[in-house]
């Protein structure tokens, strides 16, 4: 297909997300990005300085019609889509029996339902051009972790979705992976206690946390004609925590 490339980034406004999308505007490619609270100054003239058309749309991932409304926006802009970042995420941190149901819940639709939602969409658009999805999982996906069921239950979930998707499209040159990440500094660590932060370094071989960047990397890295060949995997980018 000719043109510039599209990159659907869910969570792009800020964090993770926000990296990813700086990234694939740095390496040619159209942006749409998604956001649900509010749009930060400069985001958009960002991505726009680095020569990306740069789109951002609100919609909660978790919620079908709005991801129906996202499609619906981005294929009224462009006729194609090229790569899926599913980034959007929370967390909800509490031991199993203080976690509600509701606590359970929320999480499971932000991080793993809203993947089958934006998954299915894009694969429509994607048709037989093909494309490449990367659903951003967790090490603790892979590890488990205390105070996180709701959390680690998603993130092991999109490694599931991920391989199955895999396993369904790649006849279609669609190819799925996922990024898990150890600990990167953004708004979702920041809230650690020094003490915390310290006991985490001591597990990480490389003694430091990620930065946002790194995961972005990986993104572009599984999302271009390098990995052409490369399906169903997932990338941890955690300094050696989990091996
Ligand atoms: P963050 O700074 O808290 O940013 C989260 C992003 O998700 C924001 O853009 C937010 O949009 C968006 N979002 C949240 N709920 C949403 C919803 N219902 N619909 C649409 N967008 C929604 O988090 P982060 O650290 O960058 O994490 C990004 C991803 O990496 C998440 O999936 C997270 O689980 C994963 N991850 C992070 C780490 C880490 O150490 N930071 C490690 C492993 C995996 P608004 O700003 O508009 O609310």
């Amino acid at each position: 297909m000719e043109g510039k490339k599209v990159a659907l980034i869910t969570g792009g406004s800020r964090g993770i997300g926000k990296a990813i999308a700086v990234e694939f505007a740095k390496s040619g490619y159209n942006v749409v990005f998604t956001y649900n609270s509010t749009l930060p100054d400069g985001v958009l003239n960002e991505l726009k300085a680095l020569g990306s058309d740069a789109l951002a749309i609100k919609c909660d991932v978790s919620v079908e019609e709005s991801v129906t409304a996202l499609f619906k926006q981005l294929e009224e802009k462009y006729d194609r889509l090229d790569v899926l970042v599913n980034n959007a995420g929370i967390t909800n941190d509490k031991l199993l029996l203080r976690m509600s149901f509701e606590d359970f819940t929320k999480v499971i639709n932000t991080n793993l339902n809203s993947c089958f939602l934006t998954c299915k969409n894009a694969i429509k658009v994607m048709g037989r051009a093909g494309g490449a999805i990367i659903n951003v999982s967790s090490v603790v996906g892979l590890m488990g972790n205390a105070g996180q069921a709701n959390y680690c239950s998603s993130k092991a979930g999109l490694i599931g979705l991920t391989k199955s998707v895999a396993k369904e499209y790649g006849g279609r040159n669609i190819r799925v992976n996922a990024v898990a990440p150890g600990f990167i500094e953004t708004d979702m660590t920041s809230g650690l206690t020094e003490e915390i932060k310290k006991e985490y370094q001591k597990q990480i071989p490389m003694k430091r946390f990620g930065k946002a960047e790194d995961v972005a990397h990986a993104c572009v890295f599984l999302a271009g004609e390098k990995a052409a060949y490369i399906t169903g995997q997932v990338l941890t980018i955690d300094g050696g925590m989990y091996m």
